[in-house]
C-alpha cells in the first residue's frame, strides 16, 4: 500500500525504534506513547484492520499474540502484567489502517477503556 504509514515502516522508509522482528512481523515503539511500555506489532502484510482478516488467514492473528508475550517477557512486563489491543474502525478509535496490535504496560491500567 503506497501511502500507509506502517507499510513505510516495513520498507525503513519513515525510521522508528523496532523492537522484534521476523519474516512476518515487526513489532516498534509507538511515537506517542501511552504507556512506559507501547509497542506496535503489525504484520508485514497489509491489511486495513480487523475486518480485513479471512478465516483461512487467522494464523496471523495467533503469531501475533505470541510475539507480543515474548516482547512482554523481553521488555519485563509480563510478571506484572499488560494488554493487547486492536482498534477496529472510526468507533474502535483506529487511526491508521494498517491492522496493528497495541501491547501496553509498565502502569496500572484503566478499565473499561475510555
Ligand atoms: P490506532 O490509533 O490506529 O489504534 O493506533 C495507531 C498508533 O500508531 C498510535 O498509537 C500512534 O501513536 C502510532 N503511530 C502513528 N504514526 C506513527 C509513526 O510514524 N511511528 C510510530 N512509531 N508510531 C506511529
Ligand atoms: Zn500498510
Amino acid at each position: 500500500m503506497k501511502d500507509c504509514i506502517f507499510c513505510k515502516i516495513i520498507k525503513n522508509q519513515i525510521p522508528c525504534e523496532i523492537v522484534y522482528e521476523d519474516d512476518k512481523v515487526i513489532g516498534f515503539k509507538d511515537i506517542s506513547p501511552q504507556a512506559p511500555v507501547h509497542i506496535v506489532i503489525i504484520p508485514k502484510e497489509h491489511f486495513d484492520n480487523l475486518n480485513c482478516i479471512k478465516e483461512e488467514q487467522e494464523e496471523i492473528l495467533g503469531h501475533i499474540f505470541i510475539v507480543a508475550k515474548k516482547i512482554a517477557q523481553a521488555l519485563d512486563i509480563a510478571e506484572s502484567g499488560y494488554r493487547v489491543v486492536t482498534n477496529c474502525g472510526e468507533q474502535g478509535g483506529q487511526s491508521v489502517e494498517h491492522i496493528h496490535f497495541h501491547l501496553l504496560g509498565g502502569r496500572m491500567l484503566q478499565w473499561p477503556p475510555g
